[in-house]
C-alpha cells in the first residue's frame, strides 16, 4: 500500500565533476532531492577510462551502501532519483541510462517531458535504433549517438535543436560532465563549486547538504560542457520567453531550495499572506495538512491575525505497508500518515491552508477525520487557482480526467469534499506571490495555454507507459 497525496514529482538530477568523492558527493546529492522521486535511483561514474554504474528501485538509502558506493570509482558522476512519468515504474527504466555507441559510452539523467517523443521515436526507430526502455530520456542518448562522431559541441547542439518539451539534464562521457536545460526553463537546474570540483543539481538543496556553494542556475537554453581544462557554455537558441513551472514553488521544490531566483519557503509565505488579503475568513484557527500546507499557512496567520494551530500531527516514518488494516481501522490510509488532535479540533472553526487539489479524494477523507474528531466548521483556502488541465512536462497528472477542477465547479467540489467553504488563490494574485515577471510562467494547467503543443502521438506515449 502505498500513501501518496497530490501531484508526485517528476524527477531529480545531480552530477559531480573534479571531485575525488564524486559519488559518495551524488548519493547525498540524491539523499537531498529525495522528495523529487521515490521510485528508483541510480549512479554512474567515470574515472576518465572506465565507467561504473549501480541502480534498482527503491528510495536512496534502500539502494545504496557503503559497499557498491565504494565501487564507483572515478572524479565524474551523475544521478537520478525518478518517479515515471513516462516510461513504466521497473528497475530497467531506473536512470542514469547509460548507452555505449561507436566506441563511446554516454549516460544521462533527465527531469522533464519531451513532448515531441513518439515522433523522433518512431523516426529513430526507422533508421535502426533499437530502444531498451520505454523512457523519453532514451531519445535524447539515441540522438546523441548518431551525431557523436561530429564531437560532443556539434552533437550536442544538433541533439537539443530537436527535441522538444522540458529538459534539466545531467549528460556524462568517459571524460565530460554535461548540463543543458531546455529553452523555456520548465525545470529547475543549477551549477555549485566544491573545492575545485562543479557540481549540477535540480535544488540547491542538494548544494547546501554537501556544502557546496551555488554560483548561479544552468540558463535556459544553456549547453554547459565541463571537462578537465574547460568550462564551457553554449547557447544555441535564439532568446525566447521563459515558462518556469509555477507548480515547483507552489508545491514540488523543497522549501529550502533557491530556484528561478526566489526561495521557495518565501514565495509559499507569500501565497499564503496573498490568500489572505482575497479570502477574509473568521475562525478560531488555521492549520495544514503537514507539510506541504506549512509555509502557506504561516503566512496565512501572519497576515490575517488568525492563530496556527497544528490540527492534525503527521508520521513522518509511513513508508509503504503491505500489511491490510484490520476491518475495524477506520481512514486507515489517512489516519496511518496524518492523524487528527481531538483536543484541539473539538468544537472549533478551523480553516485549512492546502497547497492544491487534485483528485480531492484524499482531501474528502482528511476532512471526514477531522469531522469526526468534533470540528464545527471546516474552510480550505487554496494557494494556487484550480487545476483543470494535464500537465505535458514531467509532472503526473497527465490527463484531465485526474483533475476534479477539469469538469466541476468550486461549489461542487466543495460539497464533494465536504466543506463549508473553499477558496482558491486568483491567478494574478498566485503571480504576484511569486516576486517574478508574471509572464515568466507556464501557467497550462490553470488555464489550458501550453508554451509548447504536444505533438501528436504524446498521450499516447503516456498511455502505453
Ligand atoms: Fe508546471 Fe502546470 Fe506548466 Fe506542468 S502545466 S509545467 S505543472 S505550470
Amino acid at each position: 500500500m502505498k500513501f501518496c497525496h497530490g501531484p508526485r514529482e517528476a524527477c531529480g538530477v545531480f552530477g559531480v565533476f573534479g571531485h575525488k568523492d564524486a559519488a559518495k558527493l551524488t548519493y547525498f546529492g540524491l539523499y537531498a532531492l529525495q522528495h523529487r522521486g521515490q521510485e528508483s535511483t541510480g549512479i554512474v561514474s567515470s574515472t576518465g577510462k572506465s565507467i561504473y554504474e549501480h541502480k534498482g528501485m527503491g528510495l536512496v538509502p534502500e539502494v545504496f551502501n557503503e559497499t557498491n558506493l565504494t565501487g564507483l570509482y572515478g572524479h565524474i558522476a551523475i544521478g537520478h532519483v525518478r518517479y515515471s512519468t513516462t516510461g513504466s515504474s521497473v528497475a530497467k527504466n531506473a536512470q542514469p541510462f547509460v548507452v555505449s555507441h561507436s566506441g563511446k559510452t554516454l549516460a544521462i539523467a533527465h527531469n522533464g517531458n519531451l513532448t515531441n517523443a513518439r515522433e523522433l521515436r518512431n523516426d529513430l526507430e526507422k533508421k535502426g535504433s533499437i530502444f531498451q526502455t520505454t523512457m523519453d530520456s532514451e531519445i535524447i542518448v539515441h540522438l546523441l549517438a548518431r551525431n557523436i562522431q561530429k564531437g560532443l559541441e556539434e552533437a550536442m547542439v544538433q541533439t537539443v535543436s530537436q527535441i522538444q518539451g522540458a529538459y534539466s539534464c545531467v549528460l556524462m562521457t568517459k571524460e565530460k560532465l554535461i548540463a543543458f536545460r531546455d529553452p523555456n526553463g520548465f525545470r529547475p537546474l543549477c551549477l555549485g563549486l566544491l573545492d575545485e570540483g562543479y557540481i549540477v543539481a535540480s535544488e540547491t538543496c542538494a548544494l547546501d547538504l554537501i556544502e557546496a556553494q551555488h554560483i548561479r542556475d544552468i540558463d535556459p537554453g544553456e549547453i554547459l560542457i565541463i571537462g578537465e581544462d574547460e568550462l564551457k557554455s553554449i547557447k544555441p537558441f535564439p532568446e525566447r520567453r521563459k515558462t518556469f513551472c509555477i507548480f515547483e514553488y507552489i508545491y514540488f521544490a523543497r522549501p529550502d531550495s533557491t530556484i528561478f531566483g526566489r526561495n521557495v519557503y518565501a514565495v509559499r509565505k507569500r501565497l499564503g499572506k496573498k490568500m489572505a488579503q482575497e479570502y477574509p475568513i473568521d475562525a478560531d484557527f488555521a492549520m495544514p495538512f503537514p507539510d506541504s500546507g506549512n509555509y502557506a499557512a504561516i503566512g496565512f496567520c501572519q497576515e490575517s491575525g488568525i492563530p496556527l494551530e497544528m490540527g492534525v500531527i503527521r508520521n513522518h516514518y509511513v513508508g509503504r505497508t503491505f500489511i491490510e488494516p484490520v476491518q475495524s481501522m477506520r481512514d486507515f490510509e489517512v489516519k496511518v500518515k496524518l492523524n487528527p488532535v481531538k483536543e484541539i479540533l473539538n468544537q472549533k472553526r478551523v480553516v485549512i491552508v492546502e497547497d492544491s487539489i487534485v483528485r480531492a479524494t484524499t482531501s474528502k477523507m482528511r476532512i471526514k477525520t477531522l469531522r469526526e474528531a468534533g470540528a464545527w466548521e471546516i474552510h480550505m483556502v487554496i494557494s494556487c487557482p484550480p487545476l483543470k488541465h494535464p500537465c505535458y512536462y514531467g509532472i503526473d497528472f497527465s490527463t484531465s480526467g485526474e483533475l476534479i477542477a477539469s469538469d466541476h465547479s468550486v461549489e461542487e467540489i466543495k460539497n464533494f469534499i465536504g466543506l463549508d467553504s473553499l477558496c482558491y488563490l486568483s491567478l494574478p494574485g498566485m503571480l504576484e506571490a511569486t516576486g517574478l515577471d508574471q509572464d515568466s510562467f507556464c501557467l497550462a494547467c490553470f488555464n489550458g495555454r501550453y508554451p509548447i503543443q504536444p505533438k501528436e502521438g504524446f498521450s499516447k506515449l503516456y498511455l502505453e507507459s
